[in-house]
Parts: C-alpha cells; sequence; structure tokens
C-alpha cells in the first residue's frame, strides 16, 4: 500500500511539473529597443518556434529602420542626401507611394516631407529650440508632397532642398512585416512598436485579443480596452514626443502648411484597420485635421475605424463599427462616448 502511495505520488508530481511546463510554453515575452522605442513581442504557441519567429522579427526591424530611417544608411539617406533623383528598393517606392497618396486624400495634412520643419525644431538629433518666424519660412519653402516625384524604374526625385521623413508611417509598415513574420509561423501575437500595435490570430482560447489605449499625459494608464476586429491600433497624440520652453509645450506632430506644432483640438487618436500603414499615417493625418474634419473624412472611409479623444478628456468619438467593442475602465467612466 505504501508503495502504490509513494507511486500516486510521483505520478501527481510528474502531472503538476508537466502543466507548468507547458503553460509556461504557451507565451514567449521578449522586446527590443529600435525605431526610437520600446518594441514588446508577446507570442502564443510552441515557444522554439516563437523565439526563431522574434529572432527573424527583430532581424527584419533593424533592416527595415535602416532603409526607412533618416538615421540609416539605405534609401531614405540616399534620396535625402541627392539632388538628382535615386533608384530605391520596390518597398521603399511603394511606401512613398502610398504616403504620397495619403497626402493628397488629407489635404496635405501628412507630409513626408515634413523633415526640414522636424530638423528646424530640433526633433531630429534632439536638440529642441524654438525657431524664428524667419526660419520657419524659409524652411517651409522645401516642404509639400507635389515637391516629390515617382519616375519610372523605381526613381525617386525630390526638389532641392526637400528631404524625407517617414517617421509617421514607416512602424506601422514595419508591424505589418513583423506580423506576416509570425503568421507563416503558424503563431499568434500582440506586437507593441511604441503605439502601432498589431495583431495575429487570435488568443489561445479562441478569443479576439483585446489592447488597451493610453490615458494621455499618463502612459503607464490606460483610459479604454478595445476588443480587436481589425487587425492593428495605431494611437498618435502631442504627449508622446515634446519639449517645454517658457512654460509652452511643444511636440512632434506637426502643421505642414505653418511649420509649427499643431494646436490640435485632438488629445489622442487612435486609427483601426488591416493595413498598419494606413492606420499609421491616418492617426497623425487626423490628429492634424482636428475633430470635426476626422469625422467627416472617416464617414467616407470603409475599411477604417478610430476612437477619437478630445482635447478636455471629456468626449470620445467612436466609430460605430467599434462603439460594441470598447470599453472604458472604472476610473474614466465619466467620458462621453459619442458614436460617428
Ligand atoms: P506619429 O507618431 O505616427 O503620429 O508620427 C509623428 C512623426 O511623423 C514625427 O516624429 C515626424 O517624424 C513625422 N511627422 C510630423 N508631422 C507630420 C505630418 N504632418 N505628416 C507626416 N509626418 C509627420
Ligand atoms: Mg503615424
Amino acid at each position: 500500500m505504501k508503495r502504490f502511495t509513494a507511486l500516486l505520488l510521483i505520478i501527481i508530481f510528474a502531472f503538476l511539473l508537466c502543466s507548468c511546463e507547458s503553460s509556461k510554453s504557451d507565451i514567449y515575452i521578449d522586446e527590443m529597443y529600435a525605431l526610437d522605442t520600446i518594441i514588446t513581442f508577446k507570442v502564443y504557441g510552441d515557444l522554439e518556434e516563437a523565439k526563431k519567429a522574434v529572432e527573424s522579427s527583430k532581424k527584419e526591424i533593424n533592416r527595415l529602420e535602416n532603409l526607412l530611417s533618416v538615421n540609416g544608411d539605405g534609401d531614405i539617406k540616399k534620396i535625402n542626401e541627392n539632388d538628382d533623383a535615386v533608384s530605391v528598393a520596390d518597398e521603399t517606392y511603394a511606401l512613398i507611394k502610398k504616403s504620397l497618396d495619403i497626402s493628397k486624400k488629407t489635404d496635405g495634412a501628412f507630409d513626408i516631407t515634413i523633415y526640414p520643419v522636424m530638423k528646424l525644431w530640433g526633433f531630429a538629433d534632439k536638440n529642441y529650440k524654438v525657431p524664428t518666424q524667419k526660419e520657419i519660412d524659409s524652411t517651409l519653402e522645401n516642404v509639400g508632397y507635389d515637391k516629390v516625384k515617382l519616375l519610372s524604374d523605381n526613381k525617386v526625385s525630390c526638389d532641392k532642398g526637400v528631404e524625407l521623413d517617414l517617421g509617421a508611417v514607416a512602424k506601422g509598415y514595419i508591424a505589418d512585416k513583423v506580423s506576416d513574420i509570425i503568421k507563416d509561423s503558424n503563431l499568434s501575437a500582440v506586437i507593441n512598436l511604441g503605439g502601432n500595435v498589431v495583431t495575429v490570430g487570435k488568443k489561445p482560447n479562441g478569443e479576439s485579443f483585446t489592447v488597451g489605449i493610453s490615458y494621455p499625459e499618463d502612459t503607464t494608464d490606460y483610459f479604454c480596452t478595445v476588443k480587436m476586429e481589425y487587425k492593428n491600433a495605431v494611437t498618435s497624440g502631442a504627449y508622446q514626443r515634446y519639449f517645454d520652453e517658457n512654460g509652452v509645450r511643444y511636440h512632434h506632430i506637426m502643421d505642414p502648411k505653418s511649420g509649427e506644432p499643431i494646436d490640435s483640438d485632438i488629445s489622442s487618436v487612435t486609427v483601426f484597420s488591416d493595413d498598419t500603414a494606413l492606420s499609421d499615417a491616418y492617426s497623425t493625418a487626423l490628429y492634424v485635421m482636428g475633430i470635426d474634419k476626422s469625422v467627416d473624412f472617416v464617414k467616407d472611409e470603409d475599411n477604417l475605424s478610430v476612437c477619437i479623444l478630445n482635447k478636455d478628456k471629456s468626449k470620445l468619438f467612436v466609430s460605430e463599427k467599434t462603439a460594441k467593442n470598447i470599453s472604458l475602465q472604472d476610473e474614466y467612466k465619466d467620458i462621453e462616448i459619442v458614436i460617428i
């Protein structure tokens, strides 16, 4: 009898050990610093496969950062340093084309020729300064998406002095490339690239993933959660990058027409869609456009959905498609939800 009890205990212990290990291998968590932000991976499935997929993702992020960032050594740097037409990779050409199309659709609220303005305000090298009106006026002579020409054979030509900055769209594009890698490995995941959240598949229990949207000014807290119906959620807001001078806050989302940080009536805008580059570009564009124009614009767009928190954080404008999936956290229940 004693031997039987001992055997039973060994079996129970072995079972407990197995179940602990299998629940551990269900989720693989990792992070890296790239694209000027912390990128987090939460991957569900086989632990070894997840690890491999995350390693490939990290390589892809580094490759694309080099290709698409103003600080890299690839296509964007080549374009910015040359006055003549420059031949670029297919994917760079396609992303610039997509960006110029969005500029046209948003009447220039979104404009990748913003880089000279970013440099002027010190956002390029973090040597922040408030420029004079004269400096702003002369810098604006080199801003305007009509100063970029897409030629045959993947050639891009910019007017002299024009420089590109894909900072408002590249993270989204890269997020989709990473999600393809995870998907090809038959894993599911939530990946957060500094405000660009992309999901792959469903939770292990078959439910959709839920993401939290940061409360502006306190990014450790989130004011609502959204059950994901679309693939991604991308948030823009002035609180994400700024400097203060003489009691005034200057942030990183510029009005391409005035060459100054836009004085928006939005505190944060989140765009949901199945194309993360698109969500990324539109979250920036809508922030520039403000609430009224954004609400009008979004009504005509079938492939995206939004939630927009107004400046005093009292109202949340939510697309009808997303309203059923959104829930306010207890301490933010006073926010009025306005369905658009
Ligand atoms: P996001 O964080 O996606 O809203 O993008 C902000 C970044 O995009 C800035 O740090 C700039 O690099 C760039 N940017 C700023 N203003 C604009 C604009 N109006 N259109 C396109 N890109 C912009
Ligand atoms: Mg953006």
